[in-house]
């Protein structure tokens, strides 16, 4: 954080505090007649794990810039903690910041860059020495304190750039795409760790980014953004199996499409008409009869079987032929066609146990009644 001249009182030596909460009513954000964030409104629990997903242009920075206090909403309000913080400058909401480019100073040693905060705030030598040095074995970087950033690999770097974020002990950390300029492998290696270091400071994390597995791999819950508005907020397995409209389902994890006609309704579930053949859907929804409707799949959800299998649940079933088929190392993916005419993409885990399609091929799949979403 910048300009934090406040000598606001440390927290005690434990290293758990309480995390924020954090409220957002109808927050909103325009540019001239640019609207970046369209009212929203969501409440962030004390210690939660709380991910902004959408892509780019969404208004996932803008809303977290608002909450930093770096931008000014138009209208709406904020509340930590219960009390509005709009008209408090940054320095006095007392939040950690990580942005995606470090933003270190290359002059400063990674102890200084850790100190930096706690000397703003006037906490004598010794005792930011004894944080600096706590806040580096959180970040598995012990010893790295008199290495300059330049010395140290871009995961280094942003682990002291975490570091220099929560040594002031904030009860809220706010992160830009925070992982966003390192490679696949540091990547997923950090996501785990910053989950390890959620739990471990049980204080309250906001994290921004466009990466679908980051966010199911990260959150607690998903708050998933489209156009500056809340298209769905909820547990990584709530908007993965049960997204609530069409961009969900497209932007969170691959999926398939399917126009179908309702043709009836049992308890709980809808019947339709789909490619020619008749299928099921369960859903809380309650679409008149004729009405058209899209039916969503996961390509992991569908399974080729022989005609006569039998399952122990109730499945939908189509005959399509393969035209495509591509080797990805731990899956195969499938390009099918159904009868009707419609495309859709099965992923096959692969083992020396699995015949492997051939392009051309008849074949029956088959889906659970269950894994079809109704759109
Ligand atoms: P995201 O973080 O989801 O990529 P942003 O919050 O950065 O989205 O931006 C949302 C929208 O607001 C975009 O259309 C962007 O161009 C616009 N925007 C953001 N900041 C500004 C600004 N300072 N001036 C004008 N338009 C802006």
């Amino acid at each position: 954080m910048e300009r934090v001249i406040d000598p606001s009182v440390l927290p005690q030596d434990d290293r758990r505090i309480r995390g924020a909460s954090v409220s957002l009513s109808n927050l909103g954000k325009s540019y001239g007649s640019v609207t970046a964030v369209a009212g929203v409104s969501l409440d962030t629990r004390s210690g939660e794990f709380l991910t902004l997903l959408g892509p780019s242009g969404s208004g996932k920075s803008t809303t977290l810039m608002m909450i930093a206090g770096f931008e000014t909403p138009t209208v709406g309000d904020i509340a930590i903690d219960g009390a509005s913080v709009v008209a408090m400058p940054p320095y006095r909401r007392n939040i950690g910041m990580v942005f995606q480019n470090y933003a270190l100073f290359p002059h400063l040693t990674v102890a200084e860059n850790i100190g930096f905060p706690l000397k703003q705030r006037g906490v004598p030598k010794a005792e930011r020495a004894r944080l600096v040095s706590e806040a580096l074995e959180l970040v598995h970087l012990p010893g790295y304190g008199d290495r300059y950033p330049r010395q140290l690999s871009g995961g280094q770097q942003q682990r002291v750039a975490v570091a220099r974020a929560i040594v002031f002990k904030p009860r809220l950390l706010l992160l830009d795409e925070p992982l966003g300029a390192l490679d696949k492998q540091l990547r997923e290696n950090l996501q785990l760790e910053m989950r390890r270091l959620h739990a471990e400071l049980g204080i309250t994390f906001i994290l921004v980014t466009h990466d679908q597995d980051e966010a199911l791999t990260m959150s607690d819950r998903i708050v998933v953004m489209n156009e500056g508005a809340v298209a769905q907020i909820g547990r990584p397995e709530d908007i993965y199996e049960r997204p609530c409209n069409r961009f969900v389902a497209a932007f969170i994890g691959q999926s398939n499409f399917l126009p179908a006609v309702v043709c009836g309704l049992e308890n709980g579930v809808v019947v339709a008409k789909c490619e020619g053949v008749t299928v099921r859907a369960a859903t809380s929804l309650r679409p008149a009869i004729g009405a058209e409707v899209t039916l969503t799949i996961r390509p992991e959800r569908l399974r080729f079987v022989d005609e006569f299998a039998e399952f122990g649940c109730p499945v939908n079933r189509m005959s399509v032929i393969v035209s495509e088929a591509v080797f990805a190392g731990e899956r195969c993916r499938y390009l099918l066609k159904a009868d009707g005419g419609a495309s859709m993409v099965l992923k096959e885990a692969t083992s020396a146990e699995v015949r492997r399609r051939a392009v051309g091929e008849r074949a029956e799949i088959v889906w659970a009644v269950a894994d079809t979403i109704l759109v």
